[in-house]
């Protein structure tokens, strides 16, 4: 098996890189920075987001895990302490897959050029520095409501627990393909109306922004942001691809919002 290790690059992180690359490579695997079956990322979820999208054009073939040396680390199953375990793990045995659903985003130029398709693990998050965004918000093709505010947010099933939260929306189980939008901050008087709750959309429903008036447009894929002008259309949906986790042991989902948010660990 090939593996790559993604640090976050302080020292701690790095000194957990080189223990997991030394051993693992003893018992004989393969340190392949091209083409891993596993990606291991130690560090926080930011970490996490950064090898996702380092290995984003392989996700039928790479599966991922997580080292958690950060603050949160929603998506690092494993403590520092716990890294001769998983080097045995790895080592012995073919390990588990758990697939969690993608958001794909299609941002399409005003000029008629080309596209650019995203996938986001967390979400895209829609704003402009320029005062209010205002969009046609638009599902399966018909007009739904015209927004605006300060911005919109589509998140994933799994990314439901970062931005998403803030913004007051659910929480949603991966095992559940969708995606949510959130908005952030609409105005609603008498001239502007929106829904105000979070919209879920399932498999194969498609939403479509459409910018009503001609602004640069700060457009945030999980963890970094750019800034586009001339946007015609932002089409979001469930991907049709997924991430691999790669599973050693069990770490159900409501356990890990617990631990992160209401229970300090108790071991
Ligand atoms: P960051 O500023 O370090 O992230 C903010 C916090 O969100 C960190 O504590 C991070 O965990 C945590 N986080 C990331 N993904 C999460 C998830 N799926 N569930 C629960 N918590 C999560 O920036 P970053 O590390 O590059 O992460 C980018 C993400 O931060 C974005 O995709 C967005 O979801 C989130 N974010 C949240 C807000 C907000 O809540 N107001 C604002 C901006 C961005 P670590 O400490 O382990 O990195
Ligand atoms: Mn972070």
């Amino acid at each position: 098996m090939k593996f790559k290790i993604v640090s976050k690059g302080d020292h701690r992180s790095n000194k957990i890189k080189s223990t997991i690359k030394e051993y693992l490579t003893g018992f004989d695997l393969i340190y392949d920075k091209k083409e891993p079956d596993l990606v291991i990322s130690v560090g926080g979820d930011g970490t996490f987001l950064e090898a996702f999208h380092r290995y984003v054009h392989r996700l039928d073939t790479t599966a991922f895990i997580g080292v958690h040396t950060g603050h949160l680390g929603f998506y690092a199953d494993w403590l520092p302490h716990e890294v001769e375990k998983l080097i045995i793990e790895i080592a012995k045995t073919p390990f588990q897959i758990v697939e969690y659903p993608l958001l794909e985003v299609i941002i399409r130029p005003d000029s008629g050029g080309k596209a650019d398709r995203f996938l986001a693990l967390n979400e895209a998050m829609i704003k402009t520095a320029e005062g209010s965004v205002v969009f046609d918000v638009e599902i399966n093709g018909e007009h739904f409501e015209t927004f605006r505010g300060d911005g919109l947010c589509v998140s994933t099933p799994s990314g439901s627990t970062g931005y998403n939260k803030a913004l007051s929306g659910a929480i949603l189980h991966p095992s559940i393909d969708a995606v949510q939008l959130t908005e952030m901050a609409s105005i609603n008087n008498r001239v502007f109306r929106t829904i105000g709750s979070p919209l879920i959309l399932p498999k194969h429903h498609t939403c479509v922004l459409r910018p009503m008036v001609d602004r640069s447009f700060l457009i945030g894929i999980d963890h970094f942001t750019e800034t586009y002008t001339n946007v015609k259309s932002i089409q979001c949906r469930v991907a049709k691809e997924r991430i691999r986790f790669a599973r050693f042991r069990p770490f159900p989902f409501w356990n890990r919002v617990r631990d992160s948010f209401v229970a300090e660990d108790d071991i």
